[in-house]
């Protein structure tokens, strides 16, 4: 019987070409406007495929995997993990794959995008500039945060936590603005003192002399409200938040009444708690840049993506190992060897 890969969902023109070269079996499944499969079709499509080939926001739980335990290999569209159960695939021996470093400078550009947004208040004067307010009120000032020195002529100071490829890709970006760069990042501490123009800092200390905070870490058990209310409270007043890793990091309930309260100056949100859901309050801020999830998305690098994610796809339905694995103790066990012999 012939191998089979499962594409729960529109995937980029340039992964498909990947398969056609391959010449390997591919199931395309989701509705005429890339829909995703139910929960329950998704189950029953899994049970017929030996390598899943899922979006980065498509869970794939425990009930998805345990489905089917011959699976070859989960290829996911995305460098950020956490929407797959991870643990449950290396228990059953199914190596499961991302696409890092692709989308670095791509997110990267559109934290700053955020973090410049959010603090010079762009998308709120756009709004008043096209509703035709300016006209009638006669000039809203719209009074931001400086990112370069500006007027006090005071370096501002970004705090970067998660000090990884996309981390250090937006240190990059904050040079042209003459700031000075902190980080936290545990296992990242000898790294990050080594490095020129940047300085290690406990979170806590981050929190308390950043101007700028932007997140980069992974979505974990450690990770997940790493930023809750007690954390948002070191903060400064005239301080903002960018979030582009993964919205459970935050705890967006302390976030909104926070920001509420006006305790931090602003967020800029790429990512949310229970994304596609905000939770309630956050819509009705002043004070936030809300976007939905468009860190990766620029034509380029949703393809390279799609590139990356099938031929780490073809390659595991191969028994090949994959180019860019998660779990790489699965290509050693019995159980994952078990499965090549058939
Ligand atoms: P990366 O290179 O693995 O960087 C993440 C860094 O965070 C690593 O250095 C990691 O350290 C560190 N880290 C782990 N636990 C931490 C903690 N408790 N506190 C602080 N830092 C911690 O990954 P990346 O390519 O930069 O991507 C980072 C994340 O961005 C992804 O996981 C994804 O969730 C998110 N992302 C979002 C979008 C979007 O569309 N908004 C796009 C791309 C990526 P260790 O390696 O030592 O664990």
């Amino acid at each position: 019987m012939t191998r089979k890969i499962l594409v729960p969902w529109a995937m980029p023109e340039r992964g498909r070409e990947v398969f056609k070269k391959s010449k390997v079996e591919v199931r395309y499944f989701h509705g005429p406007k890339g829909e995703p499969p139910t929960f329950e079709e998704l189950i029953e499509a899994v049970r017929q495929a030996d390598v899943l080939l899922p979006r980065g926001t498509q869970p794939v739980p425990k009930e998805v995997i345990e489905s089917n335990p011959n699976l070859l290999g989960i290829a996911n569209f995305g460098v950020g993990y956490n929407n797959i159960d991870v643990a449950t695939a290396t228990q059953l021996g199914i190596p499961v794959t991302n696409t890092p470093g692709v989308l670095t400078e791509t997110t990267a550009d559109l934290g700053w995008a955020l973090l410049m947004a959010t603090a010079r208040k762009v998308p709120q004067a756009h709004h008043y500039t096209l509703s035709g307010e300016w006209k009638e009120t006669g000039g809203k000032s719209f009074m931001g945060q400086d990112i370069g020195p500006g007027g006090s002529n005071r370096p501002k100071i970004l705090g970067i936590i998660g000090f990884g490829r996309i981390g250090q890709a937006v240190m990059r970006r904050s040079r042209g603005f003459k700031m000075k760069v902190i980080a936290y990042d545990p296992l990242m501490k000898k790294e990050i003192e080594k490095k020129r123009g940047v300085e290690y800092r406990e979170l806590h200390d981050l929190l308390k002399e950043s101007d700028f905070v932007t997140l980069h870490c992974p979505l974990t058990k450690e990770t997940h409200h790493l930023i809750g209310e007690r954390e948002l409270a070191l903060m400064k007043p005239t301080a903002i938040l960018i979030n582009t890793s993964r919205g459970p990091v935050v705890d967006e309930k302390a976030l909104v009444s926070i920001l509420k309260e006006g305790r931090i100056a602003g967020a800029g949100l790429d990512v949310y708690e229970h994304e596609p859901e905000l939770t309630p309050g956050l819509s009705e801020l002043e004070n936030v840049v809300l976007l939905p999830h468009i860190g990766s998305a620029t034509q380029d690098t949703r393809e390279q993506m799609a590139v990356v994610a099938a031929k780490n796809a073809v390659a595991m339905l191969k028994g090949k190992r994959p180019y860019t694995i998660v779990n790489p103790e699965v290509l050693e066990s019995t159980v994952y060897l078990q499965k090549l012999e058939f």
